[in-house]
């Protein structure tokens, strides 16, 4: 029984990649930054805070066992134009979409290396491929995501460990109708359908079928890619 790391897992893709998991047989813990409840496997920890990322790994270790896949599905968006885009806004947003990764992956990659297998999945974005007005800073630490995927697959592949990137296009999620909402995303998302190839929005089972195929068995030859998944935008 292998388990899996989801961080993002109570909301949208995350928690669309947690169902699939589980329905797949995997053992599934998740880490938001709000969690409910007393659930060893939903802990509550911040991306951001390597001391607390420890924690909650520690936490679903204790509870499911070492921990050889991780998809890093947390994310906070941002809308400035860049001549008012404050040091603390930009880095906030690099701090959360990257250096979380950063903490995540160095957290789960003990496990990994003891076992010599592992999976590592990073949700970036589409925005990253096009780039994307008033969101520098978001475009930024996505697209440096993309590059440290890369660099990790090369770095990890002789010990059995792949690493891959899926970069959403427009999914909806809590994150994409608030955005909608606050009138962001320069039209509706029913405008943006218009403009996608296959005339549908995203959904999130969409990337967790990505997830589940990338994290199989299948997949151990697939490394250091960036699979767009969003529905022939931005590709
Ligand atoms: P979402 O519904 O807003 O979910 C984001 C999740 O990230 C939430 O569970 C949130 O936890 C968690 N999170 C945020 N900041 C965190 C932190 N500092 N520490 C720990 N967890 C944190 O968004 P989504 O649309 O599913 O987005 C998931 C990923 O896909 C993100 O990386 C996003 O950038 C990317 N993406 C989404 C789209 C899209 O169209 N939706 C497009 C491209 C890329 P709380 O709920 O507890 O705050």
């Amino acid at each position: 029984m292998k388990t899996a790391i989801v961080t993002g897992g109570a909301s949208g893709i995350g928690l669309a990649v947690a169902e699939r998991l589980r329905s797949q047989g995997y053992s599934v813990g998740t880490i938001d930054l709000t969690s409910t409840g007393d659930d060893p496997l939903a802990q509550a920890a911040d991306v951001t805070d390597r001391a607390q990322v420890d924690t909650a790994f520690a936490a679903i270790r204790e509870a499911l066992g070492p921990i050889t896949i991780l998809v890093n599905a947390a994310g906070v968006d941002g809308f400035q134009k860049f001549t008012r885009l404050g040091f603390d806004e930009w880095y906030k947003v690099i701090d959360v979409n990257l250096n979380g990764v950063f903490h995540t992956i160095q957290a789960a990659l003990p496990d990994m290396l003891e076992a010599q297998w592992g999976r590592i999945v990073n949700i970036s974005s589409s925005s990253a491929h096009s780039g994307q007005p008033y969101m520098a800073h978001y475009v930024s630490a996505k697209s440096a995501v993309n590059g440290l995927t890369k660099s990790l697959a090369l770095e990890l592949g002789p010990q059995g460990i792949t690493v891959n990137a899926v970069p959403p296009g427009f999914v909806d999620t809590p994150m994409l109708r608030t955005a909608e909402g606050r009138k962001l995303l320069g039209g509706t998302v029913e405008e943006h359908i218009q403009r996608t190839p296959v005339r549908r929005v995203g959904r999130p089972e969409d990337i967790a079928a990505a997830c589940a195929f990338l994290i199989s068995e299948d997949a151990g030859y697939i490394t250091g890619q960036i699979l767009g998944v969003n529905g022939g935008r931005n590709t």
